[in-house]
């Protein structure tokens, strides 16, 4: 059976943290679905097209990736692909109580699709698309934290 997982997100910007996840997910399943969630309460900072093309881009070359968007239930969005799974990288504690939420929520609303967490790299811990886009804002240089498709977005 092919082992299929939804990995969920902003995306906003893809990160190295992400990468990481990502890489170390392919380790584990067969194939996975990088799903970009359209969010009611979350407006992108960049938009939805450039992140997509941004992640179309970097696994360009690795069949078992595909990347889509979403709107509406992560679970139902799982259910309509087949996946029986949901990969979500941890980097602390914190990410731990806000993630376990919404896995248990997900595994009340479908049993059959089961979180997977990853623990990220220390060398990823402190890297979000919050933090990249704050010192992308103020002049800084993102190139450690981000790939290289993203260092000099083209808006
Ligand atoms: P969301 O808005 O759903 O939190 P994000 O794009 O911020 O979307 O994150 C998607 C997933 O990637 C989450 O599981 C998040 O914990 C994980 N993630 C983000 N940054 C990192 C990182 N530096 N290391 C490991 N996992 C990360």
């Amino acid at each position: 059976m092919t082992r299929k997982a939804v990995f969920p997100g902003s995306f906003d910007p893809v990160t190295s943290g992400h990468m990481h996840i990502i890489k170390s997910g392919l380790l584990v399943f067969d194939e996975i679905i990088i799903a970009i969630g359209q969010n009611s309460n979350k407006q992108g900072y960049f938009s939805l097209e450039q992140r997509m093309s941004w992640l179309k881009s970097l696994y360009a070359d690795e069949p078992r990736i595909s990347v889509e968007t979403y709107t509406g239930l992560t679970v139902s969005f799982c259910r309509e692909r087949g996946a029986g799974f949901i990969l979500r990288g941890l980097r602390s504690a914190a990410d731990f109580e806000y993630e376990s939420v919404i896995a248990q929520t997900n595994r009340t609303l479908a049993p059959e699709v089961e979180t997977v967490f990853i623990l990220t790299d220390p060398q990823f811990a402190h890297i979000s698309s919050t933090i990249v886009k704050e010192v992308l804002k103020h002049g800084g240089d993102i190139s450690s934290m981000v790939p290289s498709v993203v260092v000099k977005p083209v808006d």
